[in-house]
């Protein structure tokens, strides 16, 4: 039962987060905004070309454009875009995402005609840029990089130093006049191109190059002088020989053509298939390859690369927030591996620079109107944009930003509205250390908060570690000293991650953003020994069985499990949620069993409860007794004394969930799980209640197994029940009606509905409607009470065959609320509590794309729902349809139920602000 009805307890304070509430905006301001946005430069209106593989981008010309990202990717379509905004940008071109459909389609063989435009879009580039490609006088080197249409951090393979051979080196040792430089650049190419392109263990490189350091009495790779660097490239010719096979091409175009293969490749290498299926990326043509003419931020001193965030990606603060290196290149910021200085320092560095990166930030905010995540290059002081792309941001970053972006007038209501992905607000619900606790306990480290959240779980050193013990039912914190792209099922299983090193731009921080999942980077203290399973930090040592807790929102290391709070929503986040409620037009009910979630669900902005589980109202200790000596009733007077038993304990819980709902309506539903789930299974507990009841053991142990079904979900449940045991309903009835009467005699306003589950034919519903009306009357009566007591009688549709003869069954019910745990069971015939024994086979193959529990199955469950609705409001105009399935919290299933037109969604308490957003965001896109 656990497994079925479980609702998802989280808790948080938002409030952390939440900026002061700006001054409300009016909707004319949309109007303004837009009139604003027309100031704006707008690059020309590129158009792509049937056919059409390569795209240029630089002075010459440039022939993407931003809306070109499914075929340019979102870096290649941002390049063209930038340059044609009058950013700089090294000039290049861009090769198709379609391009990367037909390798694949031809057997993984680069298209006929695909080197021919390479060459010509090469001649140009030599052409704006005055260099030759592998010449030996002044060369023209490119970086060739991936880039797909939707983003994946780090999963893809990038060659930089493209171009460079035996000859050419020595070319750019004279154009550059340092040949140290040269030769340091030939190496991580043949490093990379090794690496990437030809598999060749990266470990041989590095012992290489530890020879070489050993031979020049270097620690560090900068101290290797440049005779260093000349013998280093021979040996990694020679690791190259020996491990390809063959020697390092010397010919650029032989260079190019096999980069660009390599980056089609790695689309379909494992770590990029796990990140698409992680991050539900599906549908895509490929991979762009982007080849662009290099440009270096390791020429000395006044050279640097950096990436940004032109506003807080964790806490969305309209701060630049930026991390950079001199004399660096630009994969050793991302990769983490040397600790970035923020680029708060950088106009201390050079100021004419950060002006300019400043000036860019605001025209690529305006320009894009929403938040971007940069790279960039200063080449002896002249600064380079190398991408631009909209940042990944936590849930809180989101919401701050959509709204600062309104209050600055930058972007609409409905934009606001649209810009939160709704499934991110879970963040801003997830739980929180509770600052009182951690008053008293020792912060152990404080690392960077580089994703918010509270993490509790025990050290996990590996990925795989992580995964296999994260599936076995533990908690883990992921504790790396940094993570890489083959880490992500690792990170994906784990609570929370640790890193000690890397910024708040390292692969593990941009991705746990990305994901929403607790991350504290660069923790410096944090001496770990993988090998071992262990980390140290102030001298104490922590392995496996060791609890931590980590707080992604302010960086800091705990022993122990600390405990949480619960949100609460104001700031921003309750003034989107007011946003999107003038746009929704479904209503927002939740799943709620208890006075207390049903207060926090109204907290939340619930309009009423879609469904009350009275089963749960059963376990308690105090009434499971009488609940089993019911079942264990031979005969209905045995039977009917425990009900009385358990008449009062209903009563009041249903008054306390009606005086939480005050004035709101409030579904019931009567008793739907088969009845053996109430029975002890054990023989120890079987003996306790024979003893309590003061029957043998036999007897018990023979209704247990007279209940036993080898189908319970289909067996002896719903109203099934009721209309084996009437009795059921009558108490159940009696105490909903006996509720709403003391209510109504207290001045509180209770709106029953009287739910029947699993409704199958008409004459269920009218036998039951009957008994319903029954029991409502005599109660009534009983109670000589003369108010209104309006209480509507109404059925779950959750087995196909209710759906499909729907206008009969809505002759005798007040309302439809659609069971889509059940009918999604029953219509695709998986069972609910086994389905994870196949579903990753399914989704991994990509039989199904998304489980079918937690999405709702348009295509096919969606069809029923749709048709059920329509034949049941041919009979019934106004019939009021919900739904009360998981999916009723599901953005994309709630965007399914406003298309159909369903009167509301009801999901629990957790789920209703996400509810409120997405439902809002149907409306606005289906205006
Ligand atoms: C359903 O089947 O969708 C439903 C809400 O009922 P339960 O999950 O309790 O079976
Ligand atoms: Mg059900």
């Amino acid at each position: 039962m656990a497994k079925r009805n479980g609702s998802k307890s989280v808790t948080s304070t938002a409030r952390r987060h939440a900026a002061a509430p700006p001054a409300a905006k009016t909707r004319t301001s949309a109007k303004k905004v837009a009139r604003k946005s027309a100031a704006v430069i707008e690059p020309k209106n590129q158009k792509p070309k049937a056919g059409k593989l390569v795209y240029y981008f630089g002075a010459t010309r440039t022939e993407g454009a931003t809306t070109m990202k499914p075929l340019l990717g979102g870096k290649g379509a941002n390049l063209a875009d930038m340059t044609s905004i009058g950013l700089p940008v090294p000039p290049g071109f861009t090769i198709t995402t379609d391009t990367c459909a037909l390798y694949y389609k031809n057997g993984q063989r680069l298209p006929t005609g695909l080197m021919n435009e390479a060459h010509k879009n090469i001649a140009l580039l030599e052409k704006e840029l005055d260099k030759k490609f592998g010449s030996n006088d002044n060369p023209l080197l490119v970086s060739v990089r991936s880039g797909a249409a939707v983003s994946m951090p780090g999963m893809m393979d990038t060659i930089l130093n493209l171009g460079l051979t035996d000859a050419s080196v020595e070319g750019l040792a004279l154009a550059t006049g340092n040949r140290r430089f040269a030769y340091d650049a030939y190496r991580r190419l043949i490093n990379m191109f090794g690496d990437v392109v030809m598999g060749v263990d990266h470990e041989k490189f590095e012992h290489a190059f530890n020879e070489i350091k050993k031979r020049h009495n270097a620690t560090e790779d900068t101290d290797v002088p440049e005779r260093g660097m000349v013998e280093l490239c021979e040996a990694y010719k020679e690791v190259y020989r020996k491990a390809v096979g063959d020697v390092f091409p010397q010919n650029p175009f032989k260079q190019l053509e096999l980069a660009i293969e390599a980056v089609f490749k790695s689309w379909e290498a494992d770590r990029a298939i796990s990140y698409r299926r992680l991050a539900n990326i599906s549908g895509l043509n490929g991979t762009a390859v982007n080849v662009q003419s290099m440009v270096y931020g390791n020429m000395g001193d006044d050279s640097g690369t950096g990436v940004a965030f032109t506003r807080n990606p964790s806490t969305g603060e309209n701060k630049f927030y930026g991390e950079f290196l001199i004399n660096a290149q630009g994969e050793d910021v991302v990769a983490g591996i040397r600790t970035p200085k923020s680029t708060d320092e950088m106009s201390k560095w050079n100021k004419k620079v950060y002006d300019e990166l400043m000036k860019i930030k605001s025209k690529l905010e305006k320009h894009y109107t929403d938040m971007q995540d940069i790279e960039f290059t200063i080449e002896r002081g002249k600064l380079y944009m190398l991408q631009t792309r909209t940042g990944k941001r936590t849930g809180f970053a989101a919401v701050r930003i959509a709204c600062d972006m309104v209050k600055e007038g930058l972007i609409s209501e409905e934009k606001a509205v649209l810009r939160v992905p709704a499934g991110d607000l879970t963040q801003l619900l997830l739980p929180s250390f509770d600052p009182a606790a951690k008053k008293s306990v020792e912060i152990l480290t404080t690392g960077l908060p580089a994703s918010p959240g509270a993490s509790v779980g025990k050290p996990a050193f590996t990925a795989e570690e992580a995964v296999k013990r994260a599936a076995a039912g533990e908690k883990v914190i992921l504790v790396r000293k940094e993570t890489s792209p083959e880490d992500v099922e690792g990170m994906h299983s784990a609570a929370g991650i640790l890193t000690s090193t890397g910024g708040m731009t390292s692969h593990a921080a941009v991705v746990a953003r990305g994901w929403g999942k607790c991350c504290v980077a660069g923790a410096g203290d944090v001496q770990i020994d993988a090998h071992a399973g262990t980390f140290t930090v102030k001298g104490k040592t922590f392995g496996r069985n060791d609890t931590i807790s980590i707080d992604g929102s302010t960086g800091e290391l705990m022993a122990g499990a600390m405990p949480t709070v619960t949100p609460t929503m104001s700031g921003d986040f309750a003034k989107l949620m007011k946003w999107a409620d003038k746009y929704r037009v479904l209503g927002i009910r939740t799943n709620a069993d208890t006075p207390a979630d049903a207060q926090r669900a109204r907290d939340f902005g619930a309009e009423g409860i879609g469904l009350t589980r009275t089963e749960h109202m059963f376990f308690a200790e105090d009434r499971i007794k009488a609940m089993r000596e019911m079942i264990l009733a031979e005969e209905r007077p045995a039977r009917e004394k425990a009900l009385a038993k358990l008449l009062p304990f209903q009563r009041d819980d249903f008054m306390g969930i009606f005086k939480a709902m005050n004035g709101l309506p409030v579904t019931v539903r009567l008793l739907d799980p088969p009845l053996h789930e109430f029975l002890p299974h054990d023989t120890k507990q079987q003996e306790e209640i024979a003893k309590s009841l003061g029957i043998t053991l036999a007897k018990v142990q023979q209704r247990v197994s007279q209940l036993h079904e080898a189908n319970p979900m289909l067996g002896h449940r719903g109203c099934r029940l009721c209309i084996t045991y009437p009795e059921i309903l009558e108490m159940q009835v009696r105490a909903i009606v006996e509720a709403a009467i003391d209510c109504a005699n207290s001045g509180i306003k209770a709106i029953p509905e009287i739910m029947h589950p699993l409704v199958g034919t008409k004459k269920e519903l009218v036998t039951l409607r009957k008994q319903t009306e029954d029991v409502i009357r005599r109660v009534r009566d009983e109670h000589q009470f003369k108010g209104r007591l309006d209480i509507k009688i109404g059925t779950m549709i959750e087995v196909p065959r209710a759906a499909l003869v729907a206008d009969q069954i809505a002759e005798v019910a007040d309302f439809f609320s659609f069971g889509t745990n059940d009918l999604t069971q029953m219509t695709f015939g998986y069972s609910r509590d086994d389905i994870n024994s196949f579903l990753p086979d399914y989704l991994k193959q990509e039989i199904l794309d998304k489980d079918p529990f937690q999405t709702l199955d348009a295509a096919g469950v969606g069809q029923l729902v749709d048709m059920a609705t329509k034949k049941g409001r041919s009979i019934k105009k106004d019939l009021k349809v919900g739904i009360c399935g998981e999916h009723g919290g599901d953005p994309a299933s709630v965007h399914f139920c406003h298309k159909v037109g369903l009167d509301y969604v009801s999901c629990s308490p957790f789920r209703v602000p996400i509810a409120r957003l997405a439902a809002a965001q149907a409306a606005l896109m289906n205006k």
